[in-house]
This record gives C-alpha cells, sequence and structure tokens, in this order.
C-alpha cells in the first residue's frame, strides 16, 4: 500500500512513527552508530559475511569453556579456521601463527581475550553481587534492568533446586542493594502503581528438569513448588519476578503455570509479575485472546497488574528445524515481515489492553520500538505506561536513545560464568549475523527511511 492510500488513522501512525524513530535515531550515542561495530566486533562483522567462517567461529566459541590451555585453545580455533575455503585476510594470519608453538600460544591468548570481550558485552556479571556496580550505573544513568541467571540445561532435580537456591539469593542481593539507589522517578511509579527495582527473570526449564511436551502436567507440577517459593521471596522483597519464555515445546505449560499460580489467594496482593509473548508465532493472537481474558477474569483480582512483554521470539531457527524433522507447518512466520507486522498488531492490542495489563516492548528494532511509543502518543499518553526494554550488549546504543527521551527503559542483563554464557553467547551471535537481522541491516548502513519503513505487505 502506497502512503497517499492507506486510511487516514494509519497515515498519522506512519507519520508519527517516522518522527519519533528520527528522534531516537538522532539520539543514539555518536549518530547512527552501530553496536555490532561499535564494540570492535571484528569477528561478528566478518562471520556475518561469511556462512563458513561464522560456522567455524561458532563451533570455536562452544568449546572454549572446554579448552585447558592456550595451545589447545589455539588448535581449536586453527582446525575449525581450516575448514574455510577462501579465508578473510585476518583469519589467514590466524592460520599461520597456528603453524608453531610459540605462534599457537599468542593466538589462544588473543582467542580467548577475545571470546572473554564477547561474552563481557553481554553478560554483566559472574555473580549478581558482581554485577552490582554495573546496574547501579544503569540505573543512575536512567536505565532499570531485569536480571537472568544463566545455567546450563537442567537436568537433575539437584540442579533445579540449585537454580532456585541462587534465584532467591539474587532476589535478596537485588532487593538489599537497590534500597540505597537514588530516586529516578521515570523507574520507578507508572500510571498502575510504583514499579519494583528490584526485577529478576526466571526459565521455568530450569526450575524443573521435567518440562516435556508429552508430559506436560509433570513438569507443571515440578516446577509449581520452586517458583512459589521464588514468588514468595518476591513478594516480600518488594521485587518484580519475570517469567521468560522458551520454545513452542514448553509455552502453553509455561503460560498455564504461570497464569494459575498467579491466581492463587496467596499471591492477590503481590508480587509484581510477568511473563512473555511471541510475535513469531502464528498462534500469538489466540495466545493473547486468553492472556487478556484472564487478565479481565483471575487477575483482575491482583493487586498488581500482570506485565507483558512482547518479544519476535529467539527460537527461530529451532522451530524451523524440529518442524522440518516432524513434517509439520512450522509454528513460526516464515518472513520475517510476517513475524514484524505480528509484532505491532499485538503492540497495538497490548497498549489497548491497558490498565488490565502492563506492557514491556522488547526489540532492538528502531521501527518497532517507534512504532509502540507513537501509538501510545496518538492515544494522549505520555509514554510513562509503556516500558521499552533491550539486551544488554545489542540495546547498549538504543537504551541510551530511550532513556535521553525521558521514556521508561529496561536492559535485560544475564549474569553467569563464562561457561554458562556460552550457549547465551551463541544465540545472540547467531540471531544478530542472521540476515533478517534489524542490527544487521543497520551494520550494513541501509538508510533510515528503510529502516523506518512499514514492513512489506504480506504475500496471499
Ligand atoms: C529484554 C528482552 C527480553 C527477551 N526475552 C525473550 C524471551 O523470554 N523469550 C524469547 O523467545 N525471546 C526473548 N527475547 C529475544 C527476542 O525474542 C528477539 O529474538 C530479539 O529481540 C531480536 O528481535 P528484534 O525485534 O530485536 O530484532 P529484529 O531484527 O527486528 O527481529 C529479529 C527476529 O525476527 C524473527 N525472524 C527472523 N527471521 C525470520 C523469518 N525468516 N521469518 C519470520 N520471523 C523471523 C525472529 O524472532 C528474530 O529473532 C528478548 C529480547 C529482549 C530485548
Amino acid at each position: 500500500m502506497s502512503e497517499g492510500s492507506l486510511p487516514s488513522a494509519r497515515r498519522e501512525l506512519e507519520q508519527r512513527l517516522f518522527s519519533v524513530g528520527s528522534r531516537l535515531a538522532a539520539a543514539l550515542p555518536g549518530g547512527m552508530r552501530n553496536p555490532l561495530k561499535a564494540a570492535d566486533e571484528k569477528a561478528m562483522e566478518l562471520a556475518s559475511q561469511d556462512a563458513e567462517l561464522k560456522a567455524a567461529l561458532f563451533r570455536f566459541v562452544d568449546v572454549v569453556p572446554a579448552c585447558r590451555s592456550l595451545d589447545d585453545l589455539a588448535r581449536h580455533l586453527t582446525g575449525f579456521l581450516g575448514e574455510v575455503e577462501a579465508p578473510p585476510p585476518p583469519v589467514a594470519v590466524a592460520m599461520r601463527m597456528g603453524n608453531s608453538r610459540a605462534g599457537r600460544t599468542a593466538l589462544g591468548a588473543a582467542a580467548a581475550a577475545g571470546v572473554k570481550h564477547m561474552a563481557h558485552r553481554f553478560i554483566v556479571g559472574e555473580t549478581p553481587k558482581a554485577a552490582l556496580g554495573t546496574l547501579r550505573e544503569l540505573w543512575k544513568d536512567g536505565v532499570a534492568s531485569s536480571v537472568d541467571l544463566l545455567g546450563e540445561a537442567t537436568v537433575t532435580q539437584a540442579e533445579a533446586e540449585r537454580y532456585a537456591a541462587r534465584c532467591e539469593d539474587a532476589l535478596q542481593t537485588l532487593a538489599a542493594a537497590t534500597r540505597g539507589w537514588p530516586d529516578r522517578s521515570a523507574l520507578e511509579r507508572d500510571g498502575a502503581g510504583p514499579l519494583p527495582r528490584a526485577n529478576l527473570s526466571v526459565k521455568v526449564s530450569a526450575l524443573t528438569p521435567l518440562l516435556r511436551p508429552d508430559a506436560p502436567e509433570r513438569g507443571k507440577r515440578d516446577a509449581a513448588d520452586r517458583l512459589r517459593r521464588l514468588l514468595r521471596g518476591a513478594r516480600e522483597l518488594g521485587a518484580h519476578l519475570h517469567i521468560d519464555m522458551e520454545s513452542l515445546d514448553s509455552r502453553d505449560a509455561v503460560l498455564e503455570l504461570v497464569l494459575e499460580l498467579l491466581a492463587e489467594e496467596e499471591f492477590r496482593a503481590g508480587p509484581s509479575a510477568g511473563m512473555v509473548l511471541q510475535a513469531y508465532l502464528r498462534d500469538s493472537p489466540q495466545t493473547l485472546d486468553g492472556v487478556v481474558d484472564w487478565a479481565a477474569g483471575a487477575g483482575a483480582a491482583r493487586a498488581h497488574p500482570l506485565t507483558v512483554r512482547l518479544v519476535k521470539g529467539a527460537y527461530w531457527d529451532h522451530e524451523i528445524v524440529e518442524a522440518a524433522q516432524h513434517g509439520w507447518s512450522p509454528p513460526v512466520f516464515e518472513v520475517k515481515a510476517d513475524s514484524d507486522r505480528n509484532f505491532e498488531q499485538l503492540t497495538r492490542r497490548l497498549l489497548d489492553a491497558r490498565p488490565a495489563l502492563r506492557v514491556a516492548i522488547a526489540s532492538h528494532n528502531l521501527r518497532s520500538i517507534a512504532h509502540a511509543i507513537a501509538y501510545d502518543e496518538l492515544g494522549g499518553g505520555d509514554g510513562s505506561d509503556v516500558e521499552l526494554q533491550v539486551l544488554r550488549g545489542l540495546g547498549d546504543p538504543l537504551q541510551q536513545a530511550i532513556a535521553a527521551q525521558g521514556l521508561r527503559v529496561r536492559t535485560y542483563c544475564p549474569v553467569g560464568d563464562l561457561v554458562a554464557g556460552m550457549a547465551y553467547l551463541v544465540r545472540r551471535l547467531l540471531e544478530n549475523t542472521s540476515n533478517a537481522s534489524f542490527l544487521a541491516d543497520q551494520a550494513k548502513g541501509v538508510p533510515l527511511e528503510e529502516l523506518l519503513a512499514a514492513p512489506a505487505a504480506a504475500v496471499r
């Protein structure tokens, strides 16, 4: 549809979106600086241009935690890079260094430092305590946070217990430390009331080893006691607990579990809590119907409206491969513009559902963010009832631009060691070197008008 043929409300929204997006782009530190380039991410830049190199670097990043010496590290690096047919010049230099022991030691040290540097862009500290300095700095700069404790996949009850105990400890550490933080009114209150400073994101799959698609009730029952413990802890400490969403095979179990527990009598008064809606799922509009019904029914008795974090979804490749293996049609959209368009439709429905729900729009896509702000403004909002969320390391410039507009932004901050961080790191790298990524387009220097253009019309 050309601009001239858009109905007037749509045209008004597109115009407002463009001015909001331009304002945000102008407020990005260093103009249109891209996070992929800003941190001197040579590996990521190179990887996004060369699929073989990308695969080699991913395999390398995966084995780093298991390497015992610099020599070992260099052998793996040159081994993986040796599979690249036409290596770019920096890779060819690395390969030559791999020919001698001294060269391998130097290469191993450089590679270890490189991987650590990359991981530390995404991870704020090894423990919640170690992360407090960064979290406080963010807060001082007008940026709230949600801490995510990285962990390996939980396969035993002991691991699930350990994860739950780490979460309880994190809630206590955050609640105690955040009390001494300076006032930041934009981050602490919205139209529905006060917003907790301490905010923890948790994964249900880490709270139970039994979360399986073929026996969802068992997984739910097993996770319920540990999740209840965390909800009690958050309520007593006045913290917010957010439940992340993972792949589709656990989506229904997670959603039912969260809504059932929050409807229990003992959680009426608190804590503040939230869940995640994934716009890449074709059936996400129906999921939202269910959440809106819940908010009008059982949820209406709660003191804190449920926060819905809208994302596109981080498991796209997994869902496509899983569906292909079973001969199913994919549950996710296969065209990026379809996910983008659905994200915008869900954004508008969520914003219209306030105050029964609190809304958090999580994206690094300038258009997706600008669309939410513009729709809120056209509805008479001043931005205080919409939260914008980014991931640490990917959304740093955007987070600054949003905070500079006086809007509420929250950065998702993973905490954990390098080993635990690997799966997270690989997922972020995969996502952001993909051709369908907004950040990759931004890195290529795609002009602002194109970055802010409406997602292409669906081919029907
Ligand atoms: C604060 C925060 C919390 C998050 N929490 C979660 C969570 O709990 N669960 C979760 O799953 N994700 C979560 N994510 C990740 C999120 O789902 C996205 O993967 C990530 O933000 C990239 O989307 P974007 O809008 O930033 O970028 P864009 O570049 O605009 O979008 C990229 C996304 O588009 C989709 N996509 C890519 N290719 C295609 C295609 N060919 N067809 C259709 N769709 C495609 C994928 O979802 C991909 O991630 C979170 C993100 C943030 C910022």
